[in-house]
């Protein structure tokens, strides 16, 4: 089932079920209120798609949770999940632009397969992983690579606003272990792996992570992004893609 979180003719914004080209609407957050239907159907084309949790504590990002991307940046493969940061106010929505400040210097987007945690979990045993997972969508953990290497740690370069696209929707039937990430930019292919190739399985991240942190509904959690990242600049349009979730399609702009 695909959840879309979205706006229609003005209206306040709202949660469907996708069924085809029309969004069923939904009552009410599914993640705490259930599948109740208002009745109503809007045309799938004629809804403003938004980013479809908005993360109510933290999104938590894993770095180089693939050997192939670690490599390519010359790093080693980290011994245990390598874990940071983005705040919030850092999430934007499908279609809304990825705005670069003049002091980002070099940027480059990241695809990331993200779960969505649809539980209050701390200390979750591996084997029942599954119970912290409401669903899963697309990330764009955007990157200022000038920063990154320069400030020593990565709040800045990962978590400016803008920096954290999600969408366009959860899938709540996917096996995390057999997804293909990609990502392109202005049409052309870039990234490409797949989870199972992931360091860490989704299991072992949840696992470790929430020995470390209390997950709460609706946090996110970024599993890493896969080798052929490239550098984008405004005017470039970036699209991150999951098989059986969909495409994430955002432009690239200055900021004023
Ligand atoms: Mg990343």
């Amino acid at each position: 089932m695909k959840i879309a979180r979205f706006s229609h003719e003005g209206a306040d914004p709202a949660f469907g079920i996708i069924d085809g080209d029309e969004i069923v609407v939904l009552s009410g957050d599914p993640m705490f209120a259930g599948y109740d239907t208002t009745g109503d159907r809007v045309p799938l084309a004629d809804a403003h798609l938004l980013a479809p949790v908005i993360p109510r504590s933290k999104v938590i990002a894993v770095g180089r949770n693939y050997a192939a991307h670690a490599a390519e940046k010359g790093n080693a493969v980290p011994t245990h999940p390598l874990l940071f940061f983005k705040p919030n106010t850092s999430v934007v929505g499908p279609g809304d632009p990825i705005v670069i400040p003049e002091f980002a210097g070099t940027v480059e987007p990241e695809a990331e397969l993200a779960i969505v945690i649809g539980k209050v979990v701390k200390n979750l045993p591996r084997e029942h992983w599954q119970k912290a997972v409401f669903g899963y969508t697309l990330g764009n953990d955007v990157s200022a690579r000038t920063l990154q290497q320069g400030d020593g740690q990565w709040a800045r370069a990962k978590g400016m606003d803008t920096f954290c696209p999600l969408g366009p929707v959860i899938e709540t039937e996917l096996d995390p272990a057999a997804v293909t990430v990609t990502s392109s930019i202005n049409g052309e292919a870039a990234q490409s792996g797949e989870t199972k190739d992931f360091i860490f399985d989704v299991p072992t991240l949840l696992e470790f992570i929430s020995q470390a942190f209390t997950l709460l509904p609706g946090d996110v959690i970024l599993t890493g992004t896969p080798a052929g990242v490239r550098p984008i600049v405004p005017g470039d349009t970036v699209t991150v893609a999951a098989t059986g979730i969909g495409e994430l399609t955002n432009p690239v702009r200055a900021a004023l």
